[in-house]
């Protein structure tokens, strides 16, 4: 691991050094419950191995991607929220974890709020 990875709290999660309630896990990606939600639900999905955004991604790394959006829409499909629901990665200065993660937002009674989240 390294020591990037180390300081890393989603790293820290997936090694279980912090506490999470997962809502998917698989060999290579793990979901869970965001503890500061912006929406009345609200998960992130991140792959198990420290991986950030950067401008070239190897092959494996795209399919990776692709394989954390199918376990969102699996989880949002069994949260009954797949109807209204958004996925966002956040990328560069907009997020500050910089481990790939993606969010799941949903559970809204009403409108879906469309400013940014
Ligand atoms: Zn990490």
């Amino acid at each position: 691991m390294s020591i990037r990875a180390m300081d890393c709290i989603f790293c820290k999660i997936i090694s279980k050094q912090i506490p999470s309630a997962a809502v998917y896990e698989d060999e290579k990606i793990l979901g869970f419950n965001n503890v500061e939600p912006d929406s009345p639900m609200h998960f992130l999905f991140v792959p198990k191995e420290h991986l950030e955004w950067k401008s070239e991604f190897k092959e494996d790394d795209l399919l990776l991607l692709g394989e954390i959006a199918a376990a969102a829409k699996k989880v949002a499909i069994e949260k009954n929220i797949f109807s209204a629901c958004k996925l966002i990665f956040n990328i560069g200065k907009t997020g500050h974890i910089p481990h790939i993660h993606l969010h799941l937002l949903g559970g809204w009674k009403d409108k879906i709020p469309m400013r940014n989240i």
